[in-house]
């Protein structure tokens, strides 16, 4: 079958399963249209499939830690963040105010729960006049390959409802995680949370995570070798929350899911996965993105573990 048509069997397949709920902790997403679906792939040599409703526009939220994640491994050393953040799976909800006692300091866990995540958007460099949103925005654009914009509304509500992403923050703030004005960095990071994208620019951005760091559309290069492998590691045991393992043992690839419903998934070497629909479990990943990657990890054995 060719790929197209496959991708749009998988969502007629799909369509009757209506399990899950609109994330309604940021107002403004509760008022999402549960129906929309799509998903995108993308292979090692930048050809792009997509179908459903692949120009629909939404909020990055958290699929946007493992890019900044790699953003900053890139800038600073590793060693450098690893001071700040660890990468041990927490097993706990993605916005626990959660601080561990790994080794030597207090830290967050893994940089793709809000604690991590929230400490990683602090260690942009920041550029004169701007936000660190800002650059994050315009990393993000050079990614997809196209202007990106921020959702403000989106953005508004969550800030107005933000009483828990500020306690992490000042929590952070107190151990001297965060070096700066935790109300900044959080709100900052929220508008990092807000930009919009479609699953197309999802598969677009990871290409460059297929392509071991090369931007296949540029032949750029955007990371290391060794930054890439750090993402990928931590999207693989820290991607899904703690819904982690039960997402390895099923889908086995290294993934990153949002809470407005998107999720990516990426075999390095070979493709980037991206789904969208906006109803979610109770651990926050979308239920129909799960079932359409699972369909497509077993249809094209993609299991990281597979025929090893
Ligand atoms: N902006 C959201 C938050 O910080 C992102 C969470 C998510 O997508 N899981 O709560």
């Amino acid at each position: 079958t060719p790929v197209p048509d496959y991708l749009a069997d998988l969502l007629r397949n799909c369509k009757t399963a209506h399990g899950g709920e609109l994330a309604d902790y940021i107002p403004e997403l509760a008022s999402a249209d549960p129906n929309k679906l799509a998903v995108a792939l993308i292979t090692l040599d930048g050809l792009l499939y997509s179908v459903g409703d692949d120009d629909y526009e939404f909020s990055i939220q958290s699929i946007s830690k493992a890019f900044t994640y790699a953003y900053v491994v890139e800038k600073l050393r590793l060693e450098a963040v690893m001071q700040k953040v660890g990468v041990e799976p927490s097993g706990e909800a993605f916005n626990e105010i959660s601080l561990d006692q790994t080794d030597d300091r207090i830290k967050p866990k893994n940089p793709m729960i809000n604690s991590g995540a929230i400490t990683v958007h602090s260690l942009i460099p920041k550029a004169e006049n701007d936000c660190r949103a800002e650059t994050v925005r315009q990393f993000f654009s050079q990614l997809a390959g196209r202007e990106l914009s921020f959702d403000l509304a989106i953005f508004q509500s969550e800030k107005e409802t933000a009483f828990r992403n500020l306690s992490i923050g000042y929590s952070l703030r107190n151990f001297n995680i965060l070096e700066s004005d935790p109300v900044e960095i959080v709100e900052s990071y929220l508008k990092q949370c807000s930009i919009n994208v479609t699953v197309k620019d999802l598969v677009n951005m990871m290409s460059v995570l297929v392509n071991d760091g090369i931007l296949p559309r540029t032949g750029e290069r955007i990371f290391s070798h060794k930054t890439v492998r750090q993402v990928l590691t931590v999207m693989t045991t820290c991607g899904m929350y703690n819904a982690a393992g039960d997402w390895l043992a099923n889908v086995g690839i290294p993934a990153k899911s949002g809470v407005s419903g998107g999720i990516i998934g990426v075999l390095p070497g070979q493709v980037g996965l991206a789904v969208f629909s906006p109803k979610l479990d109770r651990f926050g990943n979308s239920v129909r993105g799960i079932d359409i990657m699972q369909q497509m990890s077993r249809d094209m054995g993609l299991h990281l573990l597979e025929g090893v």
